[in-house]
């Protein structure tokens, strides 16, 4: 397969239309997402992609390139794209279509960027395996009978089929990364308050942000590029950038990567050992390690789970059936009715917000040890899932869906960038390596994701 680079200097000089890219996708999603493999990635597909491919052509014979001109980008299903379906991957939004773009997808339009379909999901994103989805699960493409991750799961899935050339998901505890993971590709969670939620339905509006997927790191800082920056929609966004790719890399790096016991003893033997051969790698790239003590980290998602419930509880109040879809409570799947009950006993006034007030401030500890942490070190790497991923169906209890994020939470909760990436397999299935890097120093983040991916391309 070509690279994102390769394909983008292909369609600017007209070796290779837009039009022609966003059709050989298509035939691709036809012949093995619903027959086929049956990955079951797409909800919906565009049907004006190839149109407005036609369009992007045409404005590059008159000598406009926008930065994503004619690449195909696959879109989670809990954003607003005008004139496609949002459904969250539920019963509850099944016939809702948006009327308006949100700011990301405004964004990538400008730069001539395709959505060609929405993506599923886990229900609401609430979910780590792509299960909970109410239109049937997504299959990991890198190993078929197993769980993609999620809840971003059509989105990893879409761009390890490639189905697509980038993709966009939601990030609130690990669903970017996560499933980015378990099927082989980059996935991104930039710092909280970097891209805007204008247009994304909310989860927890604390700590979702929008980030990309793509088979390289150089197709992931290019969407983010595009994607970063101040929306006056998005009061919480700042005026940060990120710099080109080129740019980036013409810096050279000497880093000190940050080690966290806490981190490795919460993830399981098989994968943490496949981290301490990554770790004693980089040595090659004259890096040095050393140990950063995290005493909370492993509090992450206990201190999670009752922000998300009480945020996703309040979110959740508009869908009562009078305005949009379906009343919630009537149609939404198991998980989605744990965080409301949820949510609503601990939101309950008898308690005074305790639940709620307590969870923030154990956010607030591991918000200050990681930035502690980043005064001595400029990267802190562990895996980006503590296991491999389970065979799709196979039961697994509720406490041990919610581990699968115990590594990626602590960089929401601390509103800090993390990036996972491939490095090895286990059983035939792809696991990530995370590097998590300050609030807004994503350059650094791919920097040093830029260059272990060089050191990997070797032998992986
Ligand atoms: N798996 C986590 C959850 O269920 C994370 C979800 C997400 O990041 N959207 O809440």
């Amino acid at each position: 397969m070509i690279t994102i680079k390769e394909k983008l200097s292909l369609i600017r000089t007209r070796k290779l239309s837009a039009e022609e890219n966003i059709k050989q996708f298509l035939e691709k999603i036809e012949r093995d997402d619903k027959k086929g493999r049956q990955i079951n990635a797409f909800l919906h597909l565009n049907k004006n992609a190839l149109g407005e491919a036609k369009g992007v052509d045409k404005k590059i014979r008159e000598g406009s390139v926008g930065k994503l001109a004619g690449l195909a980008i696959a879109v989670k299903s809990n954003m607003n794209v005008t004139g496609l379906p949002a459904s969250c991957a539920s019963k509850t939004l099944e016939n809702y279509k948006a009327g308006y773009d949100a700011s990301v997808i405004e964004k990538i339009r400008k730069e001539e960027g395709i959505i060609i379909g929405m993506t599923n999901m886990d229900e609401f994103a609430c979910g780590s395996s792509g299960e909970t989805s109410a239109f049937g699960p997504t299959k990991n493409p890198a190993s078929l009978e197993k769980i993609p991750g999620g809840s971003s799961s059509g989105s990893a899935a879409s761009v390890a089929a490639e189905f697509c050339d980038l993709a966009l998901g939601s990030d609130t505890g690990g669903s970017i990364r996560n499933p980015a993971s378990h099927c082989g590709i980059i996935g991104v969670k930039p710092s909280y308050g970097l891209v805007s939620r204008y247009g994304l339905i909310d989860l927890s509006m604390s700590l979702d942000q929008i980030g990309p997927f793509s088979q390289d790191v150089y197709g992931s800082a290019l969407l983010l590029n595009v994607i970063a920056g101040k929306d006056e929609k998005d009061p919480t966004t700042f005026n940060e950038k990120i710099p080109a790719y080129h740019e980036m890399l013409a810096e050279k790096i000497k880093i000190n990567i940050g080690i966290s016991n806490e981190l490795q003893n919460i993830t399981g033997k098989d994968v943490r050992k496949k981290v301490e051969g990554a770790v004693s790698r980089l040595k090659i790239l004259g890096w040095k390690s050393q140990n950063v003590d995290l005493k909370h980290v492993n509090l992450a998602v206990q201190t999670y789970y009752p922000l998300v419930y009480v945020e996703f509880f309040s979110a959740t109040r508009r869908f009562d059936g009078r305005r949009y879809g379906e009343r919630i409570e009537n149609v939404a799947g198991p998980e989605v009715l744990r965080r409301i009950l949820g949510g609503n006993e601990i939101s309950k006034a008898e308690y005074k917000g305790l639940y709620y007030r307590r969870a923030l401030k154990a956010k607030q500890l591991i918000e200050k040890e990681l930035s502690e942490a980043f005064k001595k070190v400029d990267v802190i790497i562990s895996a980006t899932v503590p296991r491999i991923p389970h065979k799709i169906g196979s039961s697994i209890t509720t406490e041990e869906m919610y581990s699968y994020d115990a590594l990626t939470i602590p960089a929401n909760l601390a509103g800090i960038c993390a990036i996972s990436i491939p490095f090895a397999r286990i059983d035939g299935c792809p696991i990530g390596l995370q590097i998590m890097a300050p609030s807004f120093a994503e350059a650094r983040m791919f920097q040093v994701a830029a260059a272990i991916e060089n050191l990997l391309k070797g032998g992986k």
